[in-house]
């Protein structure tokens, strides 16, 4: 643990109102997924009055909140309304794809909190922002990197950086328009996957070299205000190791075995990221790790979807954690069994689906299983997650998996 004093550090909400009645502790949060869902249940468990929003009705989070509304994030007119609506004290965005500017307007107004903070929620939705951050003001280590707007732009930075490198949108999350170059006859290619999978047209991308890691970690690193001193201070989760398909997660498992010297290199560069970006709550720092050699890839300024796991394998999960911590509230990040979670995909296109296999799933040992209740699914949505503890990761793992399989999507 390390202590900083921060000017910005939030009061301690030391008074929770009753939801509904004046007084209430409202907290907003911006996505409603299934990530934003347990926030909901966190808050929910401390009494605070929760105001769920996203882009479709129905969504996770809505569902368990006292109020939902249904608005597009990217039009900060919309998000101001609702804001001024509901006067929520604190706003979290859950989702990268969000108007970013309105949020640092009504932040410097003063009509409410974001946390972590708003800048840090711009820096991380945009590939560069956040990597110029990390790589050229803090000098953590990093893939190489540079940055194309056009095809031509693509075809030279690619030169640059070498094969194998990967192109991805800066404008892009969980893999979406990301591919794997092996020399300059994928250029074409690449260029017009990113196009596809980018949340703006005309995207500008990032060519990265490939690392050839051992193993890629999210360290979930929590700033929460110290009840002793008042100031905040920085706690690190075990490691969590996962493994992604098509650049999206699908197992997890906590804690990840890793030298004292390759754990230590990693709470430096999460502790220094996070710093940078400031605020409290949790966030998911994603780490490649190649012998002693940490580099940074990416931050979450919220729960991070690997850490699904700690809803398993923590005292508290990342949900709880991040409740507490964007309240002022102490936080504890103690491991209490080695654990993992393996995803449900719909696998399908389809519309109200049902599921099937849950008794066995729960009949697997130490496993739990969660289904997010989306409206809609399609191949690779993530509809669940099956999360289970033992005495190891292995069998954790293998648990995980067994009841994650015995789940099905049905129409
Ligand atoms: P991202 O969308 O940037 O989180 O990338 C998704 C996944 O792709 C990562 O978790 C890694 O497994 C892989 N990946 C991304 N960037 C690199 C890189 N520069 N070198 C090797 N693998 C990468």
């Amino acid at each position: 643990m390390t202590s900083v004093h921060d000017p910005l550090a939030p009061p301690t909400t030391d008074r929770f109102g009753t939801p509904g009645a004046s007084g209430a502790t409202r907290v907003m949060l911006l996505g409603s997924g299934e990530l934003g869902k347990e926030v909901a249940i966190a808050l929910q468990r401390l009494g605070v009055e929760v105001i769920a929003v996203d882009r479709y009705d129905g969504a996770p989070a809505h569902q368990v909140a006292h109020r939902a509304h249904t608005i597009d994030m990217t039009d900060g007119d919309e998000i101001r309304r609702v804001v001024e609506l509901e006067q929520p004290q604190v706003i979290l965005p859950e989702i990268e794809a969000i108007a970013t500017a309105a949020l640092e307007e009504i932040e410097a107004e003063g009509l409410a909190r974001v946390a972590p903070t708003a800048r840090a929620v711009r820096l991380t939705m945009d590939r560069e922002g956040i990597r110029r951050l990390a790589a050229e003001e803090l000098g953590l280590p990093t893939s190489r990197y540079a940055f194309a707007s056009s095809r031509e732009e693509l075809r030279e930075a690619c030169e640059a950086i070498g094969y194998p490198c990967l192109v991805k949108p800066t404008m892009s999350s969980s893999g979406k328009g990301q591919s794997s170059l092996h020399g300059p006859d994928d250029v074409d290619r690449a260029w017009e996957y990113a196009q596809s999978g980018a949340r703006v047209a005309g995207a500008r991308v990032i060519v990265e070299s490939f690392v050839d890691f051992e193993y890629e970690i999210t360290l979930l690193t929590v700033r929460s205000v110290d009840p002793e001193t008042g100031s905040i201070r920085i706690d690190f989760c075990e490691p969590i190791g996962h493994t992604q398909e098509r650049g999206d997660y699908v197992e997890s498992w906590q804690p990840q075995p890793m030298t004292q010297d390759a754990y230590d290199s990693a709470r430096s560069v999460a502790a220094r990221i996070t710093s940078a970006l400031g605020g409290v709550g949790v966030f998911g720092v994603e780490l490649f790790v190649k012998g002693v050699d940490v580099y940074f890839s990416e931050v979450s300024p919220r729960p991070h979807d690997t850490g699904l796991v700690t809803l398993g394998s923590q005292v508290l999960s990342e949900f709880e954690m991040h409740a507490r911590a964007v309240l002022g509230l102490p936080v504890v990040t103690t491991l209490s069994s080695p654990g993992a979670s393996a995803v449900v995909y719909g696998g399908m296109e389809a519309e109200g689906v049902g599921f099937t296999g849950v008794a066995a799933a729960l009949a697997v040992p130490e496993a739990d299983i969660r289904l997010f209740g989306k409206p809609s699914t399609s191949e690779f949505r993530r509809m669940g997650v099956a999360v289970a503890t033992a005495e190891n990761i292995e069998t954790a793992r293998e648990r995980a998996r067994t009841a994650a399989s015995h789940v099905r999507v049905v129409t």
